[in-house]
């Protein structure tokens, strides 16, 4: 199981950016964080694994007061089944992270940090619409490196203008204790300002031959530094693959808190509404509204004193007490878990804007398109667990692909060969 947590908060909005992310006020923000922890409170109440990975996205978590951050892991601590080693990643932008905030971060059980980078050129930066400069990347890489992390990524933004001195910039990264970095295609989003720009020719990005190059560029250059390609758009030292996304790619549940935030949880998938104070009132259970003055001073005073978190957090200890006594008497803790899960999962599912249930043939076709960009391809035994033997069904298929040297096929995976990866959707096309 993974979790994901939605911070929807950002310092102002980038003009590429069309995710459900905004600038509020603290005071929005606070509500929103009661919310949130309630959510996955009431959510650790239907699931019963062990979390894989724990992954803090957004928005920017970095821009909001950190103590909201370090209650979110605390929540998660206390009702969810984490320990030391499970990989915890925060979100950051290279200009809203300080000593002081990285600290808190660590002490709080955070050990991975991905840093919003894009790019080390100060005009593509501001094409972008970006808040920090390319000095504040190299800063802020140093920074958490200084404060214990040693697991740190960026990620970067292929085919707005070509990168230039790119190897230099990696490596200087790189001795500063970059162990990751994730390099995505630019995707011109409808409504952004930056379409609008380009469409109006104010802006010229790269073409797609050209970004087509950029990026083949870019991974002889990460490559040549020690960072290999494990998935289309991610390369990573050895050791430092990212264990949340791998989960991802190989279709494995998670639960998403906060703002539209999306779920797949027991065969299906759900997500939460993308309206902001729909969401504070679900979860909030309508107390926070930001507009009442009444509750402003209340968000004021949890944020001084988190008092009203412990005891919440207090009150979920006390249930915890009372499923450990079940736990010892099989029968009845049978009967309690199945009740429990009912419950709590209804609520959630009550909760959310859709729940699809995934057919047989949905859930094999997602995971041959997932798996298919890693490197690692899919796992044959995984996919006949979930119905599907492609070297049967896929025969024909198959063999044209394997008379072209696109696929590598070993008893236990199927894979695109590294040199087809390029053309990795038409051979994806083929397989399902
Ligand atoms: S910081 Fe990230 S989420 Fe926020 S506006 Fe920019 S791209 Fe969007």
């Amino acid at each position: 199981m993974r979790i994901y947590v939605h911070i929807p908060f950002c310092e102002r909005k980038c003009k590429y950016c069309n995710f459900a992310s905004g600038v509020h006020p603290e005071a929005t923000q606070i509500a929103y964080f009661f919310a949130l922890n309630n959510e996955l409170r009431i959510a650790s109440r239907f699931i019963a694994q062990p979390v894989e990975s724990v992954y803090i996205g957004g928005g920017t978590p970095s821009s909001v007061n950190p103590k909201l951050i370090a209650e979110i892991m605390q929540t998660i601590k206390t009702h969810f089944q984490v320990n030391k080693t499970t990989e915890c990643t925060i979100e950051a932008n290279p200009n809203s992270i300080t000593p002081e905030k990285l600290e808190i971060y660590k002490n709080s059980g955070l050990n991975r940090i991905s840093f919003g980078a894009q790019s080390f050129d100060p005009n593509t930066l501001q094409t972008l619409g970006r808040t920090h400069t390319p000095e504040q990347i190299f800063d802020a890489v140093k920074s958490a490196h200084d404060s214990g992390f040693n697991n740190i990524n960026v990620d970067l933004i292929l085919g707005v203008k070509k990168f230039k001195n790119l190897k230099t910039n990696v490596q200087k990264l790189k001795e500063s204790g970059l162990t990751h970095i994730s390099a995505y295609m630019l995707i011109l989003e409808d409504n952004t300002p930056l379409k609008h720009e380009v469409s109006l020719g104010k802006i010229q990005t790269l073409t797609d031959d050209e970004s087509v190059d950029e990026y083949e560029k870019a991974k002889t250059i990460f490559e040549d530094l020690g960072f290999n390609r494990y998935e289309i758009s991610n390369f990573a030292k050895s050791g430092f693959e990212c264990k949340h996304n791998k989960g991802y790619w190989q279709c494995e549940e998670y639960y998403g808190a906060g703002l539209n935030a999306h779920s797949y949880v027991d065969g299906k998938r759900f997500y939460n509404t993308e309206n902001l104070e729909e969401y504070m009132l679900k979860f909030g259970g309508g107390e926070l509204n930001k507009n009442n003055e009444k509750i402003k001073k209340i968000n004021k005073k949890i944020l001084k004193n988190t008092e009203k978190i412990r005891f919440f957090n207090k009150k979920y200890k006390k249930i915890t007490k009372f499923n450990n006594f079940f736990k010892n008497n099989t029968n009845k803790n049978k009967i309690f878990q199945t009740l429990k899960f009912r419950f709590a999962g209804e609520r959630i599912y009550q909760f959310a804007e859709a729940v699809e249930h995934l057919t047989k043939s949905q859930k094999i076709e997602e995971y041959i398109m997932l798996a298919l960009r890693t490197e690692e391809g899919i796992n044959l035994n995984h996919l006949q667990k979930l119905g599907c033997d492609i070297k049967k069904e896929k025969a024909e298929e198959i063999k044209f692909l394997q008379a072209q040297n696109a696929i590598a096929l070993t008893p236990t995976h199927l894979k695109i060969a590294p040199a087809f990866f390029g053309v990795q959707n038409q051979i994806i096309l083929k397989l399902i």
